[in-house]
């Protein structure tokens, strides 16, 4: 059996010395095929190039809310840009995160529902980060709705 691992970013600098090794262990255990969400625009290209040179690795891109204020309009812009890449196969990692007490709670539905209608304009799924809300969110728009819901499990429950 071959497995999907959807969701690791092994793109991630803590992998920087032994990346290699923990894709060939990765692939010794089976797992045939990661899905590498993005965190922030400005480690797009890195991570399109990681995708492209290692077989079986698969690039998501988008703006993750815990990076918020990091994040510019431009940047959803670009979004728009880079997904006309066929080797993007979703919007993310993008979502909400109330976890944070300093991160603009406003700023990120914002950047959210942006990434979102991009993701519906272009038939892409995306790639959900929720943390720390119980979340019933309804987006309408001009083209229908979209309903998402998640919930954070703590230990002790
Ligand atoms: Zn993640």
């Amino acid at each position: 059996m071959e497995l999907f691992d959807t969701h690791c970013h092994i793109d991630d600098a803590s992998f920087d010395h032994d990346r290699p090794q923990v894709l060939q262990q990765c692939r010794k255990s089976g797992i045939g095929h990661i899905t590498v969400p993005a965190l922030v625009r400005s480690g797009w290209d890195a991570l399109l190039t990681l995708c492209k040179s290692e077989p079986g690795l698969h690039p998501t891109l988008g703006l993750h809310p815990v990076y918020t204020n990091q994040h510019q309009d431009s940047d959803l812009t670009r979004l728009q840009e880079y997904v006309a890449n066929k080797s993007v196969i979703a919007i993310g990692e993008i979502g909400l995160d109330y976890y944070i007490n300093n991160n603009d709670k406003a700023r990120q539905q914002e950047l959210f529902e942006a990434q979102l209608s991009i993701a519906k304009d272009v038939d892409l799924p995306v790639i959900l980060h929720v943390r720390s809300l119980f979340l019933f969110y309804i987006l309408f728009n001009n083209r229908g709705a979209l309903c998402v819901y998640a919930f954070l499990i703590t230990a002790k429950h």
